[in-house]
Formats: C-alpha cells, structure tokens, sequence
C-alpha cells in the first residue's frame, strides 16, 4: 500500500520518527511490523508500528535507526510531508497481550524503544490497570528518544514509571543510572515487585540476550519474557 509521509522528526543524532497516512484504515495487533518496501528494488526492512494497535487505524508510527549505507534507512532523513512510502503488512508475532493482568516490566535498547512504545502507549491510553515499569539504555543523554513523552507520562499517569541508563557517559545531576544493564540494576528497577511482572524486551541482540538471562536466572519462566527479535 502506497502510505503519505505526514511528519518527519529527528528524535536524536542518529533517529527518526516518521509518521504516515494510510490511503485506506488497517488491523493490526500492538507490536506488529510493517514492511518498508526499497523504491525500485526488491529489498523492504521490517519496523515496528510505534501506536497501539487497533482495528481501524489509518495513521501510524515508526522510529528509525539511521545507518548511512542502509538500503531503506538512509533515506528516511530526505522524506519529507507528500512523499510516499510503501508499506506492506502488518507482520509479526511479537504481540502485546493486553489480557494478562500482571504489572508490566519493559526493557529497550536504543532503537527497540520503537516497539515498545506502542506497549505502553496502549496500556496508558485503553484505561489498563497494569503497571507499567521502562527500563531505557541508551548511549548517552542526546541518544534518548522521546525524552519529554516519556517525562509527560510520567507525570500525568501514575502507573507508568521508567527508568533511564546511560551506556556510555557518566554526567554530573544526571538522575537516572549508569553503566549497562546487569542484574542488580533489574532487580532494582523490578525486584520490589519479585519479578512478578510480565517482560517485553526489545533492542540490539546481545542486550536483549543479556537481559533475557538476567531474568531467567531472576526465576522470571519464559511465558512472561516477550521478546521481539531484530536481526543485529
Ligand atoms: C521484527 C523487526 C522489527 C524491527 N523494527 C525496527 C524499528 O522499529 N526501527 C529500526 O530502526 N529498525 C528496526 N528493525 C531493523 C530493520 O528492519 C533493518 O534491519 C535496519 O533498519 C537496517 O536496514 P537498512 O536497509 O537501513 O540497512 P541494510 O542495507 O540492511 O544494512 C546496511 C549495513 O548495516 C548493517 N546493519 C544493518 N542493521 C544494523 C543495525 N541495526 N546495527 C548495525 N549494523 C546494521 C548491515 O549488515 C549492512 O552492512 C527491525 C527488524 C526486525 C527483524
């Protein structure tokens, strides 16, 4: 389908937000993908739809990574309102399941924030009564997409809390953490609730496999960790 591009923002050095208009309204499910087809190429990129998901939906969300030599990415800072893009979709199996009525423990990396924001997005804006918890690594202060969205809910919904990690600097006042996701930092951020939580992960490979073992060793059962796994 040949969507418009309504909006285009750089949320940080590296990545964008782009919003588009569909020429007709979609189904899908909160964390689903929509295929990016390359123009004149067979090459199409996967992205996560960053809204909750709905049945008549026809304006969505993504964020994106920029790599220079990337097919589909490096374009993405030269479109502008009117251009289209071509979607196909929705795809994927990494679905959020709004009936498990356990308190939420989300944990991104970078980019992977993209789906994961349609999780909390969705719980905040459906009236859910879960919890939700974000733990957010990311390099540094300007790598930290949707830094005054996430401030704004946190204060106006009390049930969303996040927390953020800087990888790669330690600033003077910085309120959040430091230092990489390690096991004492997750059971800070979920240990109070004894890791009852059902957890969404999503980010680089070897972050989400670090994760994924600290909360297994944590006695989280795999039923409760939904990963969405990118390829790098
Ligand atoms: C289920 C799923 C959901 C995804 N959702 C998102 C999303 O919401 N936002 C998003 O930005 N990306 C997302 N991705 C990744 C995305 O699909 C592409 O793989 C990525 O954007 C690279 O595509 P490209 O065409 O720009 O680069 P390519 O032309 O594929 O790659 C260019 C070069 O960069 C390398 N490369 C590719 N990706 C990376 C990377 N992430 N880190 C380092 N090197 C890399 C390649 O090996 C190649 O050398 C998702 C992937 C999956 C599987």
């Amino acid at each position: 389908m040949i969507a418009t591009v309504k909006k285009v923002t750089q949320e940080t050095p590296r990545v964008y937000s782009v919003v588009v208009t569909l020429p007709q309204p979609i189904a899908f499910k909160t964390g689903q993908v929509m295929r990016w087809n390359a123009p004149g190429s067979k090459a199409g990129r996967l992205f996560s739809i960053a809204v909750p998901g709905g049945d008549q939906v026809s304006e969505l969300s993504f964020v994106i990574s920029i790599l220079p030599e990337g097919i589909v990415s490096s374009r993405v800072p030269l479109l502008k309102p009117g251009d289209t893009v071509d979607l196909a979709g929705p795809h994927g199996k990494f679905i959020f399941d709004e009936t498990d009525p356990r308190d939420i423990g989300l944990i991104a990396g970078g980019t992977g924030i993209s789906v994961l924001r349609s999780i909390y997005l969705h719980v905040l804006t459906h009236g859910l009564p879960n919890k939700v918890r974000l733990l957010f690594s990311v390099r540094n202060r300007d790598e930290v997409i949707f830094r005054d969205e996430l401030a704004a809910l946190a204060k106006k919904y009390p049930q969303f809390t996040y927390t953020i990690t800087l990888t790669r600097e330690q600033p003077e006042q910085w309120k959040g953490k430091c230092g990489t996701i390690n096991a004492a930092m997750l059971a800070e951020e979920f240990g109070k609730e004894k890791f009852q939580q059902a957890f969404y992960l999503c980010g680089p490979k070897t972050f989400v496999k670090n994760a994924e073992n600290i909360l297994s060793a944590a006695g989280v059962t795999p039923d409760r960790i939904h990963i969405d796994r990118w390829v790098f």
